[in-house]
């Protein structure tokens, strides 16, 4: 038995010392405090729909409680759920699941977490092109992995050299993000299906996160590698939800599709970590997924159009660019261009949090900074808002970055 001082009393993990709060989730929160004391903010921060779910949804949800069907579901998920996901997988994307193939997890992070878990042994390499999602590198860190970040090319798109130079026998798999938050930039099927090849050559397994797959404007489509390689299906993971495409974020309802062996792996782990998804939010995402289709399309048509006031308002502002946001909700803006730049309440603009945050304190429209997701001269838009207040922000970034072009100081 080890004595009272030896025991580190009070002490906490080293490995979980090392993980970053969520800056999307930080910083929305914060927002939102602020809006409910009352502050007039323009709230872009949120990767999340300003719209309701679909009225099927909501039905579903109160008759599942009526109905007394808030108990444990099996750890997987409903059978009936898995089904239905398996169908609508190979329907909208091309890959062959079947309700084995699925486990239903609380969230897309969960069963990307949960997937992690199931594949790495300590030591073993992610690839991570980045700019990515903020989470990505937490969430290789909880699973005991190593993430490797791996920047994109001027198109942000996944530098195959890059990459190529960064792959050594100790990395496993690649975590990829197409549509991608935070650049809105789809994978083109001819890159896909190269990224795809290589990784299949290379024996890595790919995550495919394909959270915005319903989320694409404008007649861009959306590419699976593992529809355009099939044989990566015997490794390699997809994973998606209802959270985005159909107004669901805070339902928690996120899938994981890959081989079974993969699958069994996955399921038992969140048997033990969660016992089972949340039961009504899986009645309504079967009432979603049979019968909610025009309404998310519905919510797409409007995305569509407020990514096209986005990036023409983007495009009118000189100083700054961004690439056509292709899919999801989100315009990321690149502010090279005023970098030094000084503005008059005396703050110097060094990055594009430095930028994001006189877009916050001074003009009171609030966005997420860039460093997030890896790129230190960017910050990032959520189109998820109305129109209006897309206009309304667009107005003060245009005359922010005008004042600082005209009378900012080097
Ligand atoms: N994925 C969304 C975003 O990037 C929601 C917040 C989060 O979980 O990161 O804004």
């Amino acid at each position: 038995m080890s004595s009272a001082n030896s025991t580190k009393m009070g002490s906490f993990s080293e490995k979980m010392g090392q993980i970053e709060d969520s800056a999307t989730l930080s910083v929305m929160g914060k927002v939102k405090g602020l809006i409910a004391q009352g502050v007039d903010i323009i709230n872009l921060t949120a990767g999340e729909p300003d719209f309701s779910p679909p009225q099927c949804v909501n039905d579903a949800a109160i008759k599942a409680v009526q109905n007394g069907m808030g108990r444990y579901t099996p750890s997987a998920g409903l059978i009936e759920l898995r089904d239905i996901v398996a169908k609508s997988i190979r329907n909208e994307i091309g890959i062959e699941y079947q309700a084995e193939n699925v486990v239903v997890c609380n969230g897309a992070k969960i069963a990307i977490v949960q997937a992690l878990m199931a594949i790495l042994n300590d030591g073993d390499e992610v690839l991570i092109p980045f700019p990515c999602w903020t989470s990505y590198p937490e969430m290789v860190k909880l699973a005991g992995g190593v993430p490797v970040m791996v920047a994109c090319d001027e198109n942000m798109l996944p530098d195959m050299s890059a990459l190529d130079a960064a792959c050594n026998k100790r990395t496993v798999a690649i975590l990829i993000n197409t549509p991608s938050n935070p650049t809105g930039v789809v994978f083109p099927k001819d890159f896909t299906r190269e990224l795809g090849e290589w990784c299949l050559a290379k024996g890595l397994r790919i995550i495919s996160d394909e959270m915005y797959c319903a989320l694409t404007y404008n007649g861009i489509e959306h590419h699976s590698p593992l529809k355009l390689v099939p044989e990566l299906q015997k490794t390699s993971a997809w994973i998606g939800g209802m959270s985005k495409s159909f107004a669901m974020t805070g339902w928690r309802m996120g899938f994981f599709a890959g081989p079974k062996d993969w699958a069994a792996i996955v399921g038992r782990i969140q048997s033990q970590l969660a016992g089972s998804p949340n039961a009504i939010a899986q009645q309504a995402s079967m009432a979603g997924l049979s019968h909610g289709m025009a309404e998310r399309e519905a919510m797409r048509l409007e995305f569509e159009k407020r990514s096209k006031l986005i990036a023409a308002g983007i495009d009118a502002i000189e100083g700054i660019s961004c690439p056509e946001p292709q899919g999801a909700f989100y315009c990321f803006v690149d502010i090279s261009s005023l970098i030094g730049l000084t503005d008059e309440s005396g703050i110097t603009i060094n990055s594009g949090d430095d930028f994001s945050k006189v877009l916050l304190e001074v003009d009171k429209v609030a966005t997420i900074g860039g460093s997030a997701f890896g790129a230190t001269n960017h910050f990032r838009i959520s189109f998820a808002a109305s129109e209006t207040e897309l206009e309304r922000a667009l107005e003060k970034l245009s005359s922010r970055v005008s004042t600082l072009l005209t009378s900012g100081k080097n």
